[in-house]
Parts: structure tokens; C-alpha cells; sequence
């Protein structure tokens, strides 16, 4: 029998194939795992065994039918309650979502099923993904594998937590200022948060549409870029999705026959990474700092070149974002009144008007973070001060973006921490939502310019500390190919 422990996309391919085991023996497994030790992290809301057990089945029985399987056939992955899986309850970890069946897949969950993927559950988080911490859930709260005091990050910290706790081979989480990367790095392993646009948000239970982006939590970069891969590309049903082909005029020479998965590490080691001295400042952690520079080291004895960069207005990153963000979830949340989306409350016999029905339903459905985003998004957007915040702010963002651009023109790839601190204690930020915020300080950046970024674990002992490399739009092969020569060297 396989252990899970170490068990990675590639491996249980290999294993499968192989017939070492079978999908059903390997899937059943997973569950016996999660029965026990999910007590004590708590990172799924929901399992789906049956399901699960059924669609192992027919992956084993295609494989004695001796049919060409997909590498993600039988791989048992954990899904962010906020992606939606047809006939599933997925509630965003909101009360008003709580009896919500999705009629519909979301594409990812399509595309993943088309392969053969097996979803054991579905993975608690931030109501509506807004949070660090996991700990905005209106349902229970999740522990980090690595230390049970500590918060697993978030927003996606049950994908995060059951990936790390090898409740779960590989799993989905969701990235609008960072809940892919940071609880990646407080869990120890691998988050990629992928271009804007590449993978399709469609059935993503939406927080801040410009910001969004679906994406992998692995164990290693190379399960991170095979599921990237399948993932990925344009989608009808989201317009901001796109497909990039390669074309050698295009500046996007992305997925060049194989180049996520095997990439030519002669070219990776000839990219050149940028070190922005706006990331390396005072108020870093002592440890943080300490095993970024060290991987900083080890890279350069091994021949990558670096360079000092700079992005100036990263010091607005943090007021921009709690504006932009706030907006967009105002509007987003806005069809979760209990009439159009969302439980109603019990007003029946009450003679209550329209809008008191309203103010009852949100009042009772939303937890104290969504609230506070919905007025302060509704604020921004008010008459008397949307051109002083609103718009501004989207001048901001465009000024943000051309830092970068102007980066890119001298580094192909950024390198920088993840987050200011390694995993902080379970109610440490809670009273103090400002604390909260500033965690993202280092991923929120990557989110308004629209790039990808790869959350890697560095080497220290201890509490886990992860890297982050940032890349061109599209050029998740840059990213994703230093990982892989990191991860075997
Ligand atoms: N922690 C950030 C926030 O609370 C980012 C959340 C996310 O990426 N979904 O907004």
C-alpha cells in the first residue's frame, strides 16, 4: 500500500498505472485518514464519499479496460467550498449559503472531471474568501498541521491544511489578495496563483472579479504545474478567460510543448530574478527574513543571477486593495438577499416589508467581516465619494501594474516573501482587523497587477516559511520552472 504521506500527483499516476493499487483502495484510504485526523484540524466542511468511492471505480475499471488514463485520473483532491460541484451543498463558508446545492459545475471542477479526478470534500475557509486566517468561517475553525495553535492562513486554509495534513493529494483554492500563497506558506507547501485571465472563474462563487483567480495547492511545483495545466485556458462562459497559444511574435510564449512540465532548466537558470528593496524592509520577521536570504543564497552558489529592483508605490498597495476589493464585493454580494441567492430568515407571520426582510436576512446570513467589507465597499461607491476613492484608487492600481512592467524589463522573474510572519497563533489578529490585513502586504501587489506568483516552501526547520517568485502575465512556465529546479537541486 502507498503512504499518503508523500503521496504527489506524479507518484499516485505512477503507482496507478503501474497497478500498485487502485483508486478505490487508495481513495478509501484517504478517508479512514481524514476520519481521524480531521477531528483535530477540522480542514473539510463536507465529504463526499460515495461519490468519491463511485468515481474511483470507474477510473479503476478504465484502467483494466486498459484505456489511456489522464495523469490526474483517481488523484483524490480537496475542492475551497466556494468552487462549485454540481448536486453539492457549497456554501463560501457563509450561514446565508448554508443549504446552497449548486446546480451547475464550476469549469475547473468540468475540466477536472473530464480527467477523472476524485473530490473527497469540500474545504472550509474565510466566508466568501475574505480573511488570513481561515478563522471568518461561520462554521468551525482550522488548525495548521504544523502546529495546532496556529491558524492555517487563508482564505483557503482548509485546502491548504488538507494538503499539508495528507488528508488530500492536491486541492483548489482561490487567490484575490493572497489565499492561495499564504496559507500555502503557513502549511509548508506549494500555492500557485495563476495569471488573470488563464484559468476561468466561472462557478467560483465570486469575491472581487478583477482580482480573483482559481488555482493549485500541491505538495510539490511539479503537481502545481500539472494541474495548472489541466485547468487552464479560455472558457466561453468566463470573457476574461484566454487562450495562449504559442506564437513566437507573442511576448506570452507560454506552455511551449511541454515547457510547464518539463522545462529546459539550461533556459531557467539563465532567467534573471529581481529582489524589490520594498519587500525587504524593517518589520520583516526575523525567521522570515532569514530563510528567504538563505534561499536567495543557495540560488545564487547555484548560478542564478540577481538583481536589485525597485517598485516604488508598493506602500499603496494595501489602501488600494481595501478599496478596489471592498467595491467589488459590495456589488458581488449584493444577490445574496434571500430572495434571488441565500437562506431567507424566518419572517413568516412577522408583516415585514421588502426591506426589512432584506436588512433581517443579511443581518443574520453575513458574518462580522462580510458586513464591514459590504459598508465600506458601499461607501467608496457612494455619490459624494467615489471619484475621491473609487476612482483614484483604480489610478493607483494602473500605476502599481507599471512598476511592474517596468521590472520586467530589467529582472524576468521577482522574488520576495510571502508573508511579514510565519503561522500566528489561532485569535492573535482577530480583534484587530487592520493586523489582519497587512499580512497580505507581500501577495495583494500580484493581485491588482494581474500576474502569477508561486508561494514555494523554503528549507528552514520550524515553523514553515515559503518564498514567493513572481512572474511576467502568462509566464507561469518562468515561475513554475525555477520551482522545479529548486525543488530537485
Ligand atoms: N486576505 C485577503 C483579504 O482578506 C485576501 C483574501 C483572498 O485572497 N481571497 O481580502
Amino acid at each position: 500500500m502507498m503512504d499518503l504521506k508523500n503521496l504527489t500527483i506524479k507518484k499516485f499516476n505512477k503507482g496507478l498505472v503501474k497497478k500498485e493499487f487502485s483508486a478505490f483502495e487508495i481513495t478509501k484510504a484517504f478517508f479512514d485518514l481524514i476520519k481521524s485526523r480531521d477531528k483535530e484540524i477540522g480542514a473539510y466542511l463536507r465529504l463526499s464519499e460515495n461519490t468519491a468511492l463511485e468515481r474511483a471505480k470507474i477510473v479503476d475499471a478504465e484502467l483494466n479496460s486498459n484505456s489511456k488514463l489522464s495523469i490526474l485520473a483517481g488523484i483524490p483532491l480537496a475542492i475551497k467550498d466556494n468552487i462549485l460541484i454540481k448536486g453539492e451543498i457549497t456554501t463560501a463558508a457563509s450561514k446565508i449559503l448554508e443549504n446552497y446545492k449548486a446546480s451547475y459545475d464550476a469549469t475547473v471542477i468540468k475540466k477536472l472531471k473530464n480527467n477523472g479526478a476524485v473530490f473527497l470534500g469540500k474545504t472550509n475557509m474565510d466566508e466568501f474568501a475574505m480573511g488570513s486566517s481561515t478563522e471568518n468561517s461561520a462554521f468551525q475553525k482550522t488548525k495548521n498541521p504544523a502546529d495546532l495553535e496556529r491558524v492555517p492562513g487563508g482564505s483557503s486554509g482548509g485546502s491548504a491544511a488538507a494538503v499539508a495534513a495528507d488528508m488530500a493529494v492536491a486541492a483548489l483554492g482561490s487567490d484575490t489578495g493572497g489565499s492561495i500563497r499564504q496559507p500555502a506558506n503557513f502549511c509548508g507547501i506549494v500555492g500557485l496563483k495563476p495569471t488573470y485571465g488563464a484559468v476561468s472563474r466561472y462557478g467560483l462563487i465570486a469575491m472581487a472579479s478583477s482580482l480573483d483567480q482559481i488555482g493549485p495547492i500541491t505538495k510539490t511545483v511539479e503537481d502545481a504545474a500539472i494541474l495548472f495545466k489541466e485547468i487552464s485556458g479560455k472558457d466561453k462562459f468566463d470573457a476574461t478567460s484566454v487562450d495562449i497559444k504559442y506564437n513566437d511574435e507573442s511576448p506570452y510564449i507560454n506552455y511551449v510543448g511541454d515547457e510547464l512540465l518539463n522545462p529546459n532548466f539550461e533556459k531557467i537558470k539563465k532567467l534573471k530574478i529581481g529582489l524589490p528593496k520594498e519587500y525587504f524592509i524593517e518589520g520583516l520577521n526575523k525567521e522570515t527574513q532569514k530563510a528567504v536570504q538563505e534561499t536567495i543564497e543557495n540560488l545564487k552558489k547555484s548560478g542564478f543571477e540577481f538583481k536589485e529592483i525597485s517598485l516604488p508605490r508598493t506602500k499603496y498597495a494595501l489602501s488600494c486593495y481595501y478599496i478596489i476589493m471592498p467595491a467589488e464585493v459590495s456589488a458581488n454580494v449584493a444577490r445574496f438577499d434571500g430572495i434571488r441567492y441565500g437562506q431567507m430568515s424566518n419572517v413568516k407571520g412577522q408583516g415585514l416589508s421588502l426591506k426589512d426582510i432584506y436588512l433581517k436576512t443579511r443581518g443574520e446570513g453575513f458574518g462580522e467581516e462580510v458586513k464591514r467589507r459590504i459598508i465600506l465597499g458601499t461607501f467608496v461607491l457612494s455619490s459624494g465619494y467615489y471619484d475621491a476613492y473609487y476612482s483614484k484608487a483604480q489610478k493607483v492600481r494602473q500605476m502599481i501594474k507599471h512598476d511592474f512592467e517596468k521590472a520586467f524589463q530589467e529582472v524576468d522573474v521577482i522574488l520576495t516573501p510571502v508573508s511579514p510572519t510565519p503561522a500566528f497563533k489561532i485569535g492573535e489578529k482577530t480583534s484587530d482587523p487592520l493586523q489582519m490585513y497587512l499580512e497580505d502586504i507581500f501577495t495583494i501587489p500580484v493581485n491588482l497587477a494581474g500576474l502569477p506568483a508561486v508561494s514555494i516552501p523554503t528549507r528552514t526547520k520550524g515553523l514553515p516559511i515559503g518564498f514567493q517568485l513572481i512572474g511576467k502575465h502568462f509566464r507561469e512556465a518562468d515561475i513554475l520552472g525555477i520551482g522545479q529546479w529548486y525543488e530537485r537541486n
